[in-house]
């Protein structure tokens, strides 16, 4: 079963379609959470931002890239959030990598992205040394 995001790129169901090339494609979201609200994806299904091949992932930044003031600038906006939800656990519901483009203004009502992850943890200079090392380790 493909995913709705699947379906869009082939033409299978409907949406505001702004950018297209081979490997990625741009679109309204259908539910914006400000005007200009864009969704950019890969066109091959994948999952989660580590499933995407490094030459895709170099593709999609290079869109986000050119989408990002082009959104803003057509809804005239002061400023934009750019994030993905990668993984169910932190908000991703379609499982299709897509990067939110959200126009943001001045007074919005909005927050910065420091607002998404709960409340912030107090960690030790130690524990922070341990995870940078840890991270390090797995690059
Ligand atoms: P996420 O929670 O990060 O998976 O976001 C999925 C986004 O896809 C939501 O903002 C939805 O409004 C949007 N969405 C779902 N179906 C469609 C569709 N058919 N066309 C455009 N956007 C969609």
């Amino acid at each position: 079963m493909s995913t709705i995001f699947t379906q869009i790129v082939e033409g299978e169901i409907p949406a505001r379609i702004v950018y297209e090339d081979e490997t990625t494609v741009a679109f309204l979201d259908a539910n914006p959470l400000a005007p200009g609200h864009t969704l950019v994806i890969p066109k091959d299904e994948y999952e989660r931002l580590n499933d995407v091949p490094g030459d895709v992932a170099t593709d999609l930044y290079a869109t986000i890239h050119r989408l990002v003031p082009a959104v803003e600038e057509s809804v005239d906006a002061d400023a934009s959030t750019v994030a993905f939800n990668n993984g169910e656990a932190a908000g991703q519901e379609v499982p299709h990598v897509h990067c939110h483009i959200v126009p943001r203004f001045e007074g919005d009502g909005g927050g910065p992205i420091h607002g998404v992850a709960g409340e912030a943890p107090d960690l030790a200079d130690d524990e922070l040394d341990g995870i940078a090392d840890d991270i390090e380790s797995r690059i």
